[in-house]
């Protein structure tokens, strides 16, 4: 079968030109936009401001001259608009670490009776970490994890459960589960669901409203493009605004802060889940860095997303000498989110050899090696770059330089 035309396919992408958008180093393709999303054109200029004359000259006015104040629900609703939230619903603010554990306080408090907390043995750690860390402050008779693994998951929704705890694309395989059936499934027994969205906001159309989630949390630095350490965000359904309390009581989140009253009292809807206050150097390279959602839909990214992904696929599975890689993400579309994963016996030397070669992957513990799509800015010739650049790796004594490398820490 003779490849795909990729050069053809890129002049004839209507998406093309938002790639001018970003700031991409020559001789490099990018393929970790799933871990940190690369740098908008425009950001560096709008940081500068907010730095010069923002701070520099209008000083402490700027929280109310320049609105700093509101900046966490203005960007949160810019994010809800990505997610199928509709405004105020969302708010912008701390990790998703931190935002996790706010969700599931105010999910086990909204299911009194219940203490379980339901999720997949899979899910990202820090998901898991954070409902261990929880488990111990509050004690077993109150909270408890059980992990299960995805094929049991629906035989596990009982009247037992409190909050089902859910990451909609897995970090490692890609694979990309069905929200709005598993929420409805949840919903029937009762059960409160959280979903995390880190591999999925920016990425995938979702209907966060439609689909009756509860709480949802999501990061800033992924298909975002906020920037490393960009600050996350959390979602809270309105239904359930009223009756939430989330212990992070800060002051920022009190009704009326600059009262200074000495007993807390939570704000108003999502701004209760406001801690302390906002960084906003950072946020605003988030806010700025949305703008690229405006010039097109998430239903246009999904597109050239799944077709980016489908090539790349089809590639390895034309290629003889990519058999060693195992592909681990599902080979339906509706299945996978936007990255593709492969296994092989020498994965972290391949990501190496690959980065080293100027196609950037990242690597997961034990030996999948992870190719992120980020239709804003990704071609698809860069799609034949990294079919290419693979199959020299693996046919030359390319590996062998890396094989015993010490892995860095952040691999
Ligand atoms: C990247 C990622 C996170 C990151 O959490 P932080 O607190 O922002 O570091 C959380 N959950 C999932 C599923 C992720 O992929």
């Amino acid at each position: 079968m003779t490849p795909p035309d990729f050069f053809a396919l890129d002049r004839s992408d209507p998406l093309a030109g938002l790639r001018e958008r970003f700031r991409l180093p020559e001789g490099v393709v990018y393929f970790d936009g799933n871990s940190l999303g690369a740098l908008p054109a425009h950001v560096p200029g709008r940081i500068a401001e907010v730095v010069a004359t923002e701070w520099g000259e209008d000083l402490i006015a700027s929280w109310n001259h320049h609105h700093w104040i509101d900046l966490p629900q203005r960007v949160g609703d810019r994010i809800g608009r990505l997610i199928g939230a509709a405004p105020g619903q969302v708010l912008c603010c701390d990790s998703s670490s931190v935002n996790l554990f706010k969700a599931l306080t105010t999910a086990l408090g909204l299911n009194p009776g219940r203490r379980i907390i339901l999720s997949l043995a899979d899910n990202f750690p820090t998901d898991l970490y954070v409902a261990q860390g929880l488990a111990g402050l509050l004690g077993e008779a109150r909270c408890e994890l059980r992990t299960v693994s995805a094929g049991d998951l629906s035989a596990q929704l009982s009247e037992e459960i409190a909050v089902l705890m859910l990451t909609q694309v897995n970090f490692r395989d890609g694979e990309l589960l069905d929200m709005r059936a598993i929420t409805r499934a949840a919903h029937e027994h009762g059960v409160l669901v959280i979903w995390d969205l880190a591999h999925s906001a920016g990425a995938v159309p979702l209907a966060l409203d439609e689909w009756q989630v509860d709480i949802a949390v999501g990061c800033g630095y992924k298909f975002l493009n906020g920037g490393p350490g960009a600050p996350a965000f959390v979602y809270l359904a309105s239904r359930h605004h009223s009756r939430v309390e989330q212990p992070l009581s800060g002051w920022l989140g009190h009704a009326e802060p600059f009262a200074f009253n000495p007993a807390y009292e939570a704000g108003e809807g999502i701004r209760r889940y406001q801690v302390g206050t906002p960084g906003i150097i950072g946020m605003s390279a988030l806010d700025a860095a949305l703008d690229l959602f405006d010039a097109t839909s998430i239903e246009a990214l999904r597109e050239k997303s799944l077709t980016l992904s489908s090539l790349f696929i089809e590639g390895l599975e034309q290629r003889p000498a990519l058999a060693a890689c195992d592909l681990l993400t599902p080979r339906e579309a509706d299945r996978r989110g936007s990255q593709v994963s492969l296994s092989h016996p020498e994965g972290y030397a391949l990501a190496q050899a690959l980065i080293d070669s100027g196609v950037i992957v990242d690597f997961r513990a034990p030996d999948v090696v992870r190719f992120g799509f980020a239709p804003l800015y990704n071609r698809y010739a860069d799609v034949g770059v990294a079919l290419d650049t693979l199959e020299r790796v693996l046919t030359t004594d390319r590996l062998a330089h890396f094989r015993d490398r010490p892995r860095a820490g952040v691999t």
